[in-house]
């Protein structure tokens, strides 16, 4: 017999089928601000914006409000055949945040539809110019760019391609820049003054070895994010990037589906580095976390090539891109990004947030770093102080995780694995409305948590 939900809205049967059939988590009933409440009346701090996606905080009754008066006005249009008022605000809103000529913007429902559609955009502009075998891209181990075949085959996330290995698009990849666990044992002060950089030569002779006729696009994120727990890169490594696909002619997707939307002190981190990439992807803070909107902002060249060697069409396409009620949550997403000095409160509380984590770092020997900008901050643990990673199977990040959720706080965890080296982290990055006293806050819990580790 099919059980459902008992008279007291006590659950006596599951019937979702969870990421991990072994867990179950507490519910969640609402949220306000940066709090997020239990039904048995807990109080969480949310330390990671969920999946760093509620930027904007919980309970906010303008997004709630803009979504329900757009699901009144129609439940769906279709994008090949209507367009709405709120498609085209809000395109215009995102193309006159990006860099430089990027101006065109695609809606997907998500991060990983994002990458997937770049990924696919990129083949068809070399299709278009009459060049259909540049199709190989080339992404970084460490970095991680969604779970659809394409995005999971440009992400060097080993542990989620493991499953897959031989299911996967055939493309190659490179080292991230992890300075700290330099995998050529370079010091990043000698890249950055001698303009010698291994791992920008190593995507160099990748791109030889292929044939740059044969490579279509380098993905990376910004600052590695959840693999690496907000690694910001070398402050030259993105132009020295941008130079060498320049020279082959292979286009440059920077993935700010973590990063966009002020996480970083910047509407973009790739402003932090003066680059023009060819495409961003986007996600998560776009819609403050309430809808499921993503999409990508495309560079007028690659636009220009679809019109005129093309027929204009972008043979791709999701039912629910640009669906209204999404992009009416978007659009009043960026009004208050807007209107409430979002950028302005991200960087009046770096600094703050990056004293207390410091601090943290000095009193807790196994804390071995702390790295990041904006609101975006990545503490890395290790078993010494030369920075040796704890055992996976000890699980430190995700113990870590664990004792501040009983304390009141949720952060996001991670353990990244790459040429031998495993490393613990967890990713800070709260709601960008937080305030100096919840950054405080947030600080006393982690404190709290790594005391009962210590
Ligand atoms: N790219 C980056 C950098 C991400 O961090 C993520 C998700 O964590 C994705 C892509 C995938 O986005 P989504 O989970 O919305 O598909």
């Amino acid at each position: 017999m099919k059980l459902g939900w008992g008279d007291g809205g006590v659950q006596v049967k599951d019937y979702v089928f969870h990421r991990d059939l072994t867990k179950t988590y507490p519910i969640i009933t609402h949220g306000k601000g940066v709090y997020l409440y239990g039904e048995d009346g807990k109080r969480y701090l949310d330390g990671c914006s969920g999946a760093v996606a509620a930027n904007l905080g919980h309970g906010d009754k303008r997004i709630a409000e803009a979504m329900a008066l757009q699901a009144e006005k129609a439940a769906f249009v279709h994008t090949m055949r209507f367009e709405t008022p709120v498609l085209h605000k809000l395109a215009e809103k995102i193309g006159k945040l990006a860099p430089g000529s990027l101006n065109r913007v695609y809606f997907t429902c998500g991060g990983s539809e994002a990458n997937e559609s770049a990924i696919k955009l990129s083949r068809q502009y070399f299709r278009n110019r009459g060049e259909p075998e540049k199709q190989v891209v080339i992404g970084r181990w460490l970095s991680y760019h969604g779970n659809t075949i394409g995005s999971l085959s440009a992400g060097g996330d080993i542990k989620r391609r493991q499953p897959y290995n031989g299911y996967l698009l055939p493309f190659q990849h490179v080292s991230a820049p992890h300075c700290l666990h330099c995998p050529f044992n370079r010091e990043e002060s000698d890249c950055e003054t001698k303009k010698d950089w291994s791992c920008v030569a190593e995507l160099e002779r990748l791109i030889l070895e292929i044939g740059p006729s044969q490579v279509s696009a380098f993905i990376a994120e910004p600052f590695t994010g959840s693999q690496a727990g907000a690694v910001p890169p070398p402050k030259s490594y993105f132009r020295e990037v941008r130079a060498l696909c320049d020279r082959y002619d292979v286009l440059l997707i920077i993935d700010e589906v973590m990063t966009g939307f002020c996480r970083t002190g910047a509407h973009f981190a790739i402003e932090h580095y003066g680059v023009e990439p060819d495409i961003i992807t986007f996600g998560k803070g776009v819609s403050g976390g309430y809808s499921a909107l993503g999409g990508m902002i495309v560079h007028d060249k690659i636009i220009d090539t679809l019109l005129q060697y093309g027929d204009g069409k972008f043979v791709h396409g999701y039912t629910y891109s640009g669906h209204p009620v999404t992009v009416a949550a978007g659009l009043a997403a960026m009004d208050i990004y807007e209107s409430e000095h979002i950028l302005r409160n991200v960087k009046g509380l770096e600094g703050h947030l990056f004293e207390g984590l410091d601090n943290l770092r000095k009193k807790y020997p196994f804390v071995y770093d702390i790295r990041g900008k904006g609101l975006f901050f990545g503490i890395e643990l290790a078993s010494n102080q030369d920075g040796q990673p704890f055992p996976p199977d000890l699980r430190i990040a995700e113990r870590l995780n664990e004792k501040a959720m009983e304390l009141g706080a949720v952060f996001y965890p991670g353990n990244g694995t790459v040429n031998g080296y495993a490393g613990d982290h967890l990713i800070i990055a709260p709601p960008l409305i937080i305030s100096e006293r919840e950054v405080d806050e947030l600080i006393s819990l982690l404190d709290d948590a790594l005391k009962d580790l210590a």
